[in-house]
């Protein structure tokens, strides 16, 4: 499958990775929008919201455990940040593997 986030996994593309956990891998998104803008993705390619529940139950705690520990450590538990998937074309979804955007480190606008 020729997919950029499988690749990430693999490391056939380099990454800025932040964390690996034993279901997810951590890394800076190439193009932020914000000073912190990291993207999480499941290491097996799935491509819906839904679809996390095929993990297992432990991957959802595993994820916001994740999620948390990112904030902590780039400074912005305290100040906030946005998590966010892009679902489909209507979402602008340029990435079929699933990802979570952690953005943060500044005022962000509203949703819409
Ligand atoms: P989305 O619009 O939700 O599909 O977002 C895809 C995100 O992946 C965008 O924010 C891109 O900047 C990011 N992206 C694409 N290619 C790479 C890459 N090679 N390394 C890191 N981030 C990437």
């Amino acid at each position: 499958m020729d997919c950029i986030f499988c690749k990430i996994v693999s490391g056939e593309i380099p990454s800025q990775i932040v964390k690996e956990t034993k279901h997810f891998l951590a890394f800076r998104d190439i193009n932020p929008v914000a000073p912190t803008h990291i993207l999480i993705v499941p290491k097996m390619h799935i491509e819906k919201p839904a679809e996390l529940a095929s993990l297992g139950d432990s991957a959802l705690g595993e994820l916001f455990t994740l999620i948390q520990e990112i904030a902590e450590n780039e400074g912005i538990a305290e100040t906030g940040f946005r998590t966010l998937f892009n679902t489909g074309k209507d979402a602008g979804q340029e990435v079929k593997h699933l990802h979570l955007h952690i953005i943060g480190g500044r005022k962000l606008g509203r949703i819409g």
